[in-house]
């Protein structure tokens, strides 16, 4: 559920018609619905309800500061994946001890900084990396708290580009090895070892690979034990999908998601870590963008729009679908019609759908994409020139502009001339 609703025939983001976003600020933009953030926040919560937990925002989603505080004033805490991440979210007011540092390629500057600045714990992907833990946390004269992330071999049957799960993949370390790595952990000064973490992919539409995976962290929870390791937390990661279609194949909700962990890890009196991304910001944002032509081509109609394929991604980038729906409700059976949806990129990829159905669009008409509130802005690029599009947050009937477009002056002056030119 999400809170972009028609009223009196005119799409709205919470209280505030999107025509008067649009009016505003201009297109294409971003708008994100706070109600709905908070609202998936809560659900994810509340699916733990009973267990020591903590929801930690895998901010790469959608990291606007906005958007953090929003979720941190909710009780958030964050995932980060570098070290830009962990300087935004502490600049959005998110101490160190809420924030979980994950990636497999944290650099030396990065940990320095997160170790430093205060960290909830480093999930370790290699035994390099803990080398390089251990060394500075020696340096800083602090311990570093860290779980390592285990690969268990699971298909996580999502898109082959955000499957991470499977042993081919470049994440975590095998949990064959588990044990060997544990101790070798246990054996560095400089670092805690304090639990187990694994995430096997993004926009999982079942259960199963959750339960397969979590079933093995179990597993390994009681062998790591036996053999002395004092596990007590788990970070399970994020990857719960969301339903980009109004199909009513939807994927498992939260709370079923929930029951899952409480079913598998509930008896293990661990502290549970999620790291949910795109089902919290996912259906919470809107890309909004404007037809500029409608031009007839052999056999189909291209509905020209001036949103492209830099500002929204995922279709080019995962053969994603989005939903997309005209601003201005379409009467009640008022007939459809196929167009290929294109933005004015100079690629062929730049296209958002292939024969989409939708209501008669003129020049000027305003169209929405739905679920493009996360790896949507975030993925977004100058590619073509085109300035970064505005971010606009919403709460009841306010908006406010959270990333202004840049000007052309502003982007062409990040350019820098060499002397000799
Ligand atoms: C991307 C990522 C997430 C979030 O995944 P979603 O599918 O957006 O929930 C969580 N944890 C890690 C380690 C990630 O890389």
């Amino acid at each position: 559920m999400d809170h972009f609703l028609y009223s009196d025939g005119a799409l709205y983001a919470e209280d505030v018609p999107i025509s008067e976003i649009a009016a505003a600020v201009g297109t294409p933009f971003y708008v994100y619905s706070t109600a709905t953030l908070l609202r998936h926040f809560q659900l994810f919560d509340d699916a733990l309800d009973g267990m020591d937990h903590l929801v930690c925002y895998a901010m790469k989603a959608a990291s606007n500061q906005a958007i953090l505080k929003t979720l941190a004033q909710a009780g958030a805490g964050m995932d980060v994946v570098s070290g830009g991440e962990y300087l935004r979210a502490r600049a959005a007011g998110v101490p160190g001890d809420k924030i979980v540092f994950s990636g497999v390629g944290k650099t030396a500057d990065e940990i320095h900084a997160a170790l430093s600045g205060g960290i909830r714990q480093f999930n370790v992907e290699s035994e390099p990396e803990m080398e390089v833990i251990n060394a500075i946390a020696l340096e800083l004269g602090v311990v570093a708290p860290i779980t390592v992330r285990v690969n268990p071999d699971v298909d996580a049957k999502t898109h082959a580009k955000i499957a991470t799960g499977k042993s081919e993949n470049k994440f975590g370390i095998p949990i064959t090895r588990a044990s060997e790595v544990y101790a070798h952990a246990a054996s560095l000064p400089g670092l805690e070892v304090i639990g187990i973490d694994v995430h096997i992919g993004s926009q999982l539409t079942e259960l199963e690979p959750f339960e397969l995976a979590y079933t093995k962290v179990a597993e390994l929870t009681e062998k790591l034990r036996s053999e002395g390791h004092n596990i007590r937390r788990l970070d399970l990661g994020g990857g719960l999908g969301i339903p980009y279609t109004r199909a009513n194949d939807a994927p498992p909700l939260p709370v079923e998601y929930g029951a899952l962990i409480k079913k598998t890890l509930g008896h293990l009196g661990c502290e549970i870590e999620i790291e949910p991304g795109r089902l919290i910001a996912g259906n919470a944002g809107l890309m909004v963008s404007k037809v500029i032509y409608v031009k007839s081509g052999e056999g189909r109609d291209f509905l020209i729009l001036d949103g492209a394929m830099n500002d929204l991604i995922r279709p080019a980038m995962y053969e994603a679908h989005h939903d997309i729906v005209a601003v201005q409700e379409p009467a009640p059976g008022v007939e459809q019609q196929p167009y290929d949806i294109v933005g004015p990129v100079c690629e062929s990829g730049d296209t958002f759908a292939k024969e989409r159905n939708m209501p008669p669009l003129s020049p000027g008409d305003l169209v929405a994409f739905r679920s493009a509130g996360a790896y949507g802005a975030v993925m977004s690029s100058e590619y073509n020139t085109r300035p970064l599009i505005p971010e606009v947050l919403v709460h009841r009937d306010q908006f406010a502009v959270i990333r202004e477009r840049p000007s052309f002056d502003e982007i062409i002056n990040r350019d820098t001339i060499p002397e000799w030119l």
